[in-house]
């Protein structure tokens, strides 16, 4: 009530200075109290006014955007001036804070490597991230409003809101076509829905992929164990002449040497998916490298192909020496296996002008139709599954290179042609080759 005696003190000063001006104004007029009351009420009128303009200014501040300072009036106005401008400038403040953490929560749900979408209680879109909007195919800001069953027509996922059962997310394939989409809804508010989308087509991928390879693995195992126990039983239920029993017994150590390759290429696949990367300071020297793989090589031959090995004097690769053996001998071991009596393989080494280098293995083989190359490095990917078989092949063996190639940073190259041959190149990244002495490219050993 501070305000209201100030202003009764200046109504009642005003009415008394104007009736004292109005006595001396009406004296020679003599018509004293005329005069009083005429100067008393022209004085509280003025007094009016005065007042009226001061809060039509604030009226006019109020209806403004209130950018501007409020008007700074002494007395009544001034204050209610100062107050509503003060309480204003208050709340602007709150809302910008709110504002402020409004906009960093929005971004850390956009940052979300999940899609959120927001629903309203009749299942229109009301916000969304950029990655809802990837997954569905929307658009955050124009189809803000539309409902989402008008945009997202997968029969699974307009059943699944339809029905309104979410304890379990429904899986149903992405509007593109390109993969496919795990969605989980809560409902939160008066009837408002949360809606969590996830790309979950890696995962499918990898979760067919593991199918594939138990039961490939499990095929791979069983053929040969049927052919064991057919043996055993031949052996156990008849009498058999020694040469007989010599080439049941031969068959048999064939079948399980079989079985003993497929175990070890699947434990060194184990391995090498799960050691970290091969250190980039332990350098390999190639030479006696080649010089094992040629001895292997040889062995497998026996004598019917033409082998050309390169001498890689001096070379030295950074990475895992096991590793690299296991990748060469696989292709050149491939090479002898997919060349047929009398044809020619070569492995060599070629330093290039980045610093990098390649190994490389070429056959005058079988050669590779062009639509397989892509698939070559698949677990179990045969072009020819009886070829393969017959000559002690597992599948597994471009997967191995293909995984110790990358593992040191570098790159598998495959050009062939069908009856022709084929060149197999590990590309060494320039960070782990190093040449320690002088080479000599042209040294080559080669033996029939
Ligand atoms: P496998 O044990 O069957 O040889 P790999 O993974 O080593 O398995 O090779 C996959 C397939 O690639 C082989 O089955 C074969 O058909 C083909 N292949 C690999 N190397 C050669 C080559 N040098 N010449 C022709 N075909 C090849």
């Amino acid at each position: 009530m501070n305000w209201l005696l100030p202003r009764i003190f200046a109504g009642v000063l005003a009415m008394v200075l104007g009736g004292l001006a109005g006595y001396l104004l009406g004296e020679p007029a003599r018509s004293p109290v005329l005069s009083v009351m005429v100067g008393g009420a022209a004085a509280v009128g003025i007094v009016a006014v005065l007042d009226t303009l001061r809060g039509y200014r604030l009226i006019n501040w109020l209806r403004g955007a209130q950018d501007q300072q409020a008007p700074r009036d002494a007395g009544f106005w001034g204050e209610l001036g100062y107050r509503v401008e003060r309480s204003i400038r208050l709340r602007e403040q709150r809302l910008a804070q709110e504002q402020l953490r409004l906009g960093q929560f929005l971004s850390a749900i956009e940052a979300s490597p999940n899609g959120v979408l927001l629903l309203d209680a009749a299942g229109a879109i009301d916000w969304c991230n950029s990655m809802a909007a990837d997954h569905f195919g929307i658009h955050p800001q124009r189809d803000r409003g539309q409902p989402v069953t008008n945009l997202v027509r997968a029969p699974a996922f307009v059943a699944y809101l339809q029905q309104g059962r979410f304890d379990d997310a429904v899986c149903f394939p992405k509007p593109n076509l390109d993969g496919t989409l795990s969605v989980l809804v809560r409902a939160y508010g008066e009837g408002m829905k949360l809606v969590l989308s996830q790309d979950v087509t890696d995962r499918e991928r990898n979760d067919a992929m593991r199918r594939d390879f138990v039961a490939n693995v499990s095929h791979e195992i069983r053929t040969p164990l049927t052919v064991l126990v057919g043996f055993i039983e031949t052996m156990t239920n008849l009498s058999l002449t020694e040469t007989e029993r010599k080439r049941v017994l031969h068959l048999m150590q064939q079948q399980t040497e079989r079985m003993q390759s497929l175990v070890s290429d699947l434990l060194t696949l184990a391995q090498l998916e799960g050691s970290p990367r091969p250190a980039v300071d332990r350098w390999v020297p190639l030479e006696p490298l080649y010089v094992q793989v040629e001895a292997d090589a040889r062995a497998l031959s026996g004598g019917r192909h033409t082998l050309v090995v390169g001498r890689p004097t001096g070379v030295q690769i950074a990475g895992a020496q096991t590793e690299l053996a296991s990748a060469v001998t696989n292709l050149v071991n491939n090479a002898v296996r997919y060349t047929p009596e009398g044809g020619r393989v070569e492995l060599s080494w070629r330093a290039l002008a980045d610093g990098s280098g390649e190994i490389a293995v070429t056959d005058t083989g079988v050669g590779i139709a062009r639509e397989h190359i892509p698939r070559l490095t698949e677990r179990f990917y045969r072009v020819d599954g009886s070829r393969s078989r017959d000559t002690g092949g597992t599948g597994l063996g471009l997967s191995i290179v293909k995984h110790v190639v990358q593992r040191h940073g570098g790159e598998l190259d495959v050009q062939s042609e069908p009856g022709k041959g084929s060149r197999f190149r590990l590309l060494v990244p320039a960070a782990r080759v190093r040449q320690t002495s002088v080479a000599n490219p042209t040294a080559a050993s080669e033996t029939v």
